[in-house]
C-alpha cells in the first residue's frame, strides 16, 4: 500500500446499495506484496462516506429487524452457493493483495463458508426460552432481539474468513451490519460484497466502507452504532474497545498474539517438526495462531530441531501464485523492516540463528523461515509478537517449567503441547492461561460453532465472535412476564 497524487480511483465503497469510491483527496495504491505490481488505486473513505453508510444501515433496520428469520436467512444459503461458484477468483485476489499462497487463500475462505453455514441455522440458534406459571397464572419469557445498526473492523491477514466471522450472523439476526475491511487489501472484501449484492439483499442492509482511523472513528463516535466487532493489534484492540465502550457500545476485540507449542519427549517428533513448522511458517507467520516459541522439554531438544531444521530448510518461498511455492511475503516493506529489527534486536542479546532467512532477495517483501535458539527469557523474541516467518526455539527441563515460561505471556490467545501421554495433555489444558489450545495441532483454530476464544491481551470483552457467543453478541434479551387473568376476559 503507497499513497500517490493519481485520480481515477475504483468504486471501492459499498453503501446503500451503490458502489462509490471513497472521498478522500489522496490516492492510495494497492500493492501485490510479492512482486511490488499496484493492482488497484482508491480513494478511502472519510467521516462523510462513513456517516452515509451508518445512515443507511439506520434506515434499512426497521424493514430488515421485521423480515422473519426464515427470509433472512435464504440471502446467506444464495451467498454460500456464490462464495463456492467463485472461491478460486476470491482466493486469487487475496493471495495477489494479502501475498498468501493460493491454498491458503482458499483454505481461509472455506472457514470462512463456514460461518455463513451455521448462520443459516440461526431460526433455532436466536430462539429464546419461557416458562408457564412463574406465580400462578404468570408466564415470563426471554426473547432475543437484534440490536440494530453493527459493525466490524477487520485486519490484513485474513481478507475473506474474518470479515465472515461476523457479517453472517449481523445479518441474520436482524441486524444491519457496515464492514471496515484492512485498507491494505479491500480487493476480497470488494469482491465479497459484489457477491453478496448478488443475493438480493435490500439496500443499506450490508455496507462496505474502506478506510483508516477516520472511518473507524466515526463507527466509533457516532451513536447509532450499537455494537463493534474488532480483530487486530493490541494497542488499536484496547483503544477501540475504551472508545468503543465510552460512546456506549456493545465491543468485543481481538487482539495481537505470541503463541507456545510445548514439545514433550515422549512426542512424535516427525510429525510434530512438520505441524510446528506449518504453523510458525504458514502465511508467513502472519496469522494470529501462528506458532512463535517452541519450548523443548527434557531430551527432545536434539530430535526435534533436526526434524525442524530439515523441514523447515525446505520451505519455498515465493509468489503465492506460482506453482511450488509454499510461503508468500509479508504484507508490506515496512512489516519486513519491523521483522527484521525485531530479530536484529533479538539477537543482540543473545541467541543463536539455527536457520537464517533474513537474508533473502528479490522484488516482493520476502524473509524466508527463520530459527533461532537459545536466548533467555527476558530477550524481546520471547514476549514480542513477530508476526512473521520467526521461530524461537528454547529448552525446559520439565512440562511445569514450560507451562510457567508460557504463562508470562501478556498474550493468551493461543498454546499448544505434542505428547503422547494423556496426563500432560489434560495438565497442560487444564492449566495453561489461553483461550485456545491445541493438543497435538499446530493451528488451534476453532471451528464456526465454537467461540474463537483469546485471553488476556488477546482479547477484550465478553462474548467472542462464531457460533453461539457471536448470537449473544449481536441480540439484546428482553424478559415479558405476563398475566391474563381470565376474569378480565370477554366471554365467548
Ligand atoms: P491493525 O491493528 O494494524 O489493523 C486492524 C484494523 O484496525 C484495520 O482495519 C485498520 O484499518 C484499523 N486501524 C489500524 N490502526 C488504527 C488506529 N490507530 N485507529 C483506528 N483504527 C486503526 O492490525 P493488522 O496489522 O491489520 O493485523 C495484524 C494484527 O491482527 C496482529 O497483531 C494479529 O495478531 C492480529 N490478529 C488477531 C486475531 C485474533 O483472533 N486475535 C486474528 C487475526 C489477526
Amino acid at each position: 500500500m503507497a499513497t500517490t497524487s493519481a485520480t481515477a480511483t475504483l468504486e471501492i465503497n459499498y453503501i446503500n446499495g451503490a458502489w462509490l469510491p471513497g472521498s478522500s483527496s489522496t490516492v492510495t495504491e494497492i500493492i501485490n506484496p510479492a512482486n511490488q505490481q499496484s493492482l488497484a488505486q482508491i480513494a478511502l473513505s472519510e467521516e462523510a462516506d462513513t456517516t452515509r453508510a451508518i445512515e443507511a444501515a439506520e434506515a434499512a433496520f426497521p424493514q430488515w429487524r421485521t423480515t422473519p428469520p426464515q427470509d433472512r436467512i435464504q440471502h446467506m444459503f444464495k451467498f454460500r452457493q456464490l462464495l463456492l461458484e467463485h472461491a478460486d477468483e476470491i482466493a486469487r485476489t487475496t493471495t495477489q493483495e494479502n501475498g498468501k499462497t493460493f491454498a491458503e487463500a482458499r483454505a481461509e475462505l472455506q472457514r470462512g463458508i463456514e460461518n455463513v453455514e451455521v448462520s443459516c441455522g440461526m431460526p433455532i440458534l436466536m430462539q429464546g426460552y419461557n416458562l408457564e406459571d412463574v406465580a400462578r397464572g404468570i408466564d415470563e419469557m426471554m426473547i432475543r432481539q437484534p440490536l440494530g445498526v453493527t459493525a466490524a473492523i477487520t485486519p490484513f491477514n485474513f481478507p475473506s474468513m474474518i470479515p465472515l466471522w461476523f457479517l453472517p450472523y449481523a445479518l441474520t439476526t436482524g441486524n444491519t451490519f457496515i464492514l471496515k475491511p484492512s485498507e491494505r487489501v479491500p480487493l476480497t472484501a470488494k469482491f465479497i460484497f459484489e457477491l453478496l449484492e448478488q443475493t438480493g439483499l435490500p439496500k443499506g442492509v450490508a455496507n462496505l466502507v474502506v478506510g483508516a482511523k477516520p472511518a473507524v472513528d466515526t463507527l466509533l463516535h457516532h451513536p447509532s452504532v450499537r455494537a463493534i466487532s474488532f480483530v487486530g493489534s493490541t494497542p488499536v484492540a484496547r483503544y477501540i474497545y475504551g472508545e468503543g465502550s465510552m460512546h456506549g457500545k456493545r465491543v468485543q476485540c481481538q487482539g495481537g498474539a505470541k503463541n507456545y507449542v510445548v514439545v514433550m519427549p515422549d512426542a512424535d517428533m516427525e510429525t510434530t517438526a512438520k505441524i510446528v513448522s506449518d504453523s510458525a511458517f504458514g502465511c508467513a507467520g502472519q496469522r494470529c495462531l501462528a506458532v512463535s516459541v517452541a519450548l523443548t522439554v527434557a531430551d527432545s531438544v536434539k530430535t526435534f530441531n533436526e526434524a525442524l531444521l530439515s523441514i523447515a530448510s525446505k520451505i519455498k518461498t515465493g509468489n503465492g501464485l506460482e506453482e511450488g511455492t509454499t510461503m508468500g511475503p509479508v504484507i508490506t516493506q515496512q512489516s519486513k523492516q519491523r521483522i527484521l529489527g525485531l530479530v536484529e534486536e533479538g539477537l543482540n542479546r543473545g541467541g543463536d540463528v539455527l536457520l537464517d532467512g533474513r537474508k533473502y532477495e528479490g522484488e516482493g517483501n520476502f524473509i524466508a523461515p527463520t530459527v533461532i535458539s537459545n536466548i533467555d527469557a527476558s530477550n524481546p523474541l520471547m514476549g514480542s509478537e513477530i508476526f512473521g516467518p520467526v521461530l524461537t526455539v528454547n529448552e525446559s527441563q520439565t512440562l511445569d517449567e514450560a507451562i510457567q515460561v508460557l504463562s508470562k505471556s501478556a498474550y493468551g490467545n493461543s498454546a499448544a503441547i505434542f505428547t503422547t501421554s494423556g496426563a500432560a495433555a489434560r495438565k497442560f489444558r487444564y492449566e495453561v492461561p489461553t483461550g485456545n489450545i491445541g493438543v497435538n495441532i499446530g493451528v488451534a483454530a476453532p471451528m464456526a460453532y465454537f467461540p474463537f476464544s483469546g485471553w488476556r491481551d488477546s482479547f477484550m470483552g465478553v462474548m467472542h465472535g462464531q457460533g453461539k457467543d457471536a448470537v449473544e453478541f449481536y441480540t439484546d434479551k428482553k424478559v415479558v412476564i405476563e398475566r391474563w387473568p381470565k376474569e378480565w376476559s370477554r366471554k365467548f
